[in-house]
């Protein structure tokens, strides 16, 4: 099967094997706004502890905080999102659909790229060139500087820099952009939208109580930099990590849960002396590509994408990218922010946000490192790369197409399956012994209905790593079969075994020795 056919599966697996809902179905929904059910609420929150695991618990100087939603409305005057947090939106007058004129031109600077790569194909094809030889490196990459997509890319990074709401437009036109719906280039003019959602606070409905669902994370973690640092004496550099839910009024909310309007983010802010960020960047660039590829991301589809347009508050910015089903997108961003924030919050709160170094003997305001990735889209990232469809083979001796999420253990909703072979004999009693030995540890399920071979298969396609199968055998000699979901392997093992097994094949720190033993 195609990589780029997964998403439209695992758009309809999520619903049919209770991964995730649309948000009130039963009204139509609501856009860009999802429920986790119940496979997919174990999914997430295994996905949350072992962000949690290895950001928080392996590293001494780095804690948690769980802040509020609502915040004091001048926070959000002090951090730019009042004013700045604005996306440029044209809008198609046949279609009446929006658009982010940025996604719009990416895009055509993407097929303008892959165009070039056909190209040189063909004629790779036609002299007999090997991919990897210099005339096809020559050929593709001279091609490319004939292209106008560098200049385009150049010409917008400049004009989102300017705040040029013209320049865009311009280059709209320039480069013949049609609306992928109605096909036409009818367009309005460029303009930007805020994109915090507001309410009231209290029952006065004016405009002194608006109020805002916080769009990221991270100000409630610059609010409360002092009492973190000093109720906890900390000492710099020192991070503080929070998993919470974020709220973005998205204009262009499409692909599932890659962008909605609700959505969580695990957020680190990092705090260091002034002139060390760029070392610290460096060191975080690197921890956090580490743990996409220990959970199992593959190199292949995990890159680093520098940001030529860097957000008003930082120095550095990279962004860690993952080649969703329809192509490589932001998975995770990771800012050197300066210290900017902390800076505003001085200047708007009147509060000192200074922090006295005693080893350097002075006082500053840190500068931060942030590592900022969506829960969401890092289960999004894990649900595509893990979704297969193959051939199995049949107990009659033929094959079947099955459907298998390879889900890292860790990350999978049920560990394990417990299945009696039959409804009777007493297996279902011993089956349920196993099952209260080891439900205390692991998300653990009972399966008893139909027959072995779509159990198996039902377990499968929810990414369930091992099932136990509780066999007449197993009343004489206490052994049961593991199934292994990857390798399909079966082994017999004894039931007293089975609590040490698991403690060694569904364990965080042998998974993390591994990957950085290799
Ligand atoms: P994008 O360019 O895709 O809009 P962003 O650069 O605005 O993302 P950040 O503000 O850096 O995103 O947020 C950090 C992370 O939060 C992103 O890398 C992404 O994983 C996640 N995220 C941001 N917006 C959304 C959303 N609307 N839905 C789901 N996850 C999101």
């Amino acid at each position: 099967m195609d990589y780029s056919e997964v998403f439209g599966k695992v758009m309809s697996h999520a619903k049919e094997y209770g991964f995730i809902y649309q948000s009130s179905e039963i009204y139509d929904g609501l856009s860009a706004v999802y429920d986790y059910a119940p496979n997919g609420v174990l999914m997430k929150r295994n996905l949350a502890n072992l962000w949690w695991k290895f950001m928080v618990q392996l590293h001494e100087n780095i804690v948690g905080l769980d802040a509020a939603i609502l915040m004091h409305p001048t926070t959000w005057k002090a951090s730019g999102h009042v004013d700045a947090f604005n996306d440029p939106m044209i809008d198609n007058k046949d279609s009446k659909k929006r658009y982010r004129v940025d996604h719009l031109l990416e895009e055509y600077i993407e097929k303008q790229l892959l165009k070039a790569v056909k190209e040189a194909d063909k004629n790779a094809k036609k002299n007999g060139w090997a991919l990897d030889s210099p005339e096809y490196r020559n050929y593709l990459s001279k091609h490319r500087s004939t292209l106008k997509a560098k200049e385009v890319e150049q010409k917008m990074n400049a004009a989102l820099n300017a705040n040029d709401m013209n320049a865009l437009k311009q280059l709209i036109e320039e480069c013949e952009i049609v609306c992928p719906v109605s096909g036409t280039k009818n367009w309005t003019e460029v303009r930007q939208f805020n994109l915090m959602f507001s309410t009231q606070l209290g029952s006065v409905a004016d405009q002194s109580n608006t109020i805002y669902l916080r769009p990221e994370t991270a100000q409630g973690i610059f609010v409360n930099f002092l009492n973190v640092q000093k109720t906890n004496r900390m000492k710099v550099p020192f991070g503080i990590a929070q998993i919470g839910k974020a709220f973005r009024n998205e204009i262009v909310a499409r692909q599932f849960i890659f962008r909605m309007r609700e959505f969580e983010q695990m957020e680190m802010q990092f705090f260091v002396p002034p002139g060390t960020q760029k070392e610290w960047f460096e060191i975080w660039k690197q921890k956090r590509y580490e743990f996409h590829l220990m959970l199992g991301l593959p190199e292949n589809r995990v890159r680093f994408k520098v940001h030529e347009k860097l957000a008003h508050y930082a120095d550095a910015a990279v962004d860690i990218e993952f080649e969703f089903p329809f192509g490589f997108k932001e998975l995770e961003g990771i800012h050197s922010r300066t210290d900017f924030d902390l800076k505003q919050h001085q200047e708007y709160s009147g509060k000192k946000m200074a922090y006295f170094d005693p080893e350097r003997n002075e006082s500053y305001i840190p500068y931060v490192i942030e590592t900022s990735v969506g829960l969401d889209r890092l289960f999004l990232a894990h649900y595509c790369n893990s979704y297969c469809e193959e051939d199995a083979p049949t107990a009659e001796g033929g094959t079947e197409l099955r459907t298998v999420l390879k889900l890292h253990p860790l990350i999978a909703p049920i560990k394990i399956a417990v299945l009696p072979l039959l409804k009777k004999d007493g297996l279902p009693e011993l089956a349920e012994k196993i099952f209260d030995v080891l439900k205390w540890d692991y998300d653990i399920q009972m399966d008893e209905k139909d027959a072995i071979g779509r159990r198996y298969r039902r377990q499968d396609a929810k990414g369930t790593p091992y099932c136990i199968t509780v066999d007449h055998q197993s009343l004489q000699d206490f052994t049961v079969t593991i199934r292994e979901r990857d390798t399909m392997q079966q082994y017999r093992m004894h039931i007293d075994e089975l609590d040490n097994f698991f403690q060694s094949v569904l364990n965080f720190k042998t998974y993390y020795k591994a990957f950085h033993e290799k």
